[in-house]
């Protein structure tokens, strides 16, 4: 198996990574990507994956921390994912973790939507999948993956939403990830959605 959506540079994995990478490897979890949020953890994250084999990560920019990068940042993400895919055995193997977050009323939803469409044109460009954030925008995060398809697909993590939306978000060629959540007992719309558009 493969975690395609683990924060492993944050507590509570970040205590002790040997035991934690062991106890995933024992749970049957052989490889690990991290997903990054920004500028502040990218030389972190790819750190930690040149000391570990099992880890792998995406570069990219979160949508909580969208007010601090500014259009330079986004130039540096481009060369950094340059660099990354330019080298031999690279270890970026997807854009993100990108998408909107208007839950959040604070944070600005016309930078969110920038943001993500420069990460879905880089995804793109060098031919990467994305890892996609969302909560409260699922309109306007097809809207967005609808004018820049991601042609290697990607991983639309946590997904709680319904089986029409998770075949919609099929038909553009992405992956639903679950979360804890499709375990609640009430959790049956997400279940169903779950169930009939996955292949086991
Ligand atoms: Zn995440």
């Amino acid at each position: 198996m493969i975690d395609t959506h683990c924060h492993f540079d944050f507590p509570p994995f970040n205590d002790d990574t040997k035991r934690a990478l062991m106890l995933a490897q024992e749970g049957g979890v052989k490889k690990i990507v991290i997903p990054t949020v920004g500028q502040s953890n990218w030389s972190k994250v790819q750190r930690l994956c040149q000391r570990y084999p099992a880890l792998y990560y995406g570069l990219g920019i979160h949508p909580f921390f969208s007010a601090e990068h500014t259009s330079d940042v986004c130039q540096r993400l481009n060369i950094e994912l340059k660099a990354a895919v330019q080298q031999s055995h690279s270890k970026c193997v997807a854009v993100g973790e990108c998408g909107l977050d208007f839950a959040i009323e604070t944070l600005d939803r016309e930078l969110q939507q920038t943001w993500l469409q420069a990460q879905l044109q880089l995804a793109n460009i060098y031919r990467l999948p994305i890892i996609l954030h969302c909560r409260k925008a699922f309109p306007e995060l097809v809207r967005a993956i609808k004018a820049e398809t991601p042609s290697q697909g990607g991983v639309y993590h946590g997904f709680s939403g319904s089986y029409q939306q998770a075949v919609q978000l099929i038909d553009l060629g992405l992956k639903i990830g679950v979360g804890g959540t499709i375990t609640y007992e009430r959790a049956k719309k997400n279940a169903r959605g779950y169930r009939e558009t996955t292949p086991f």
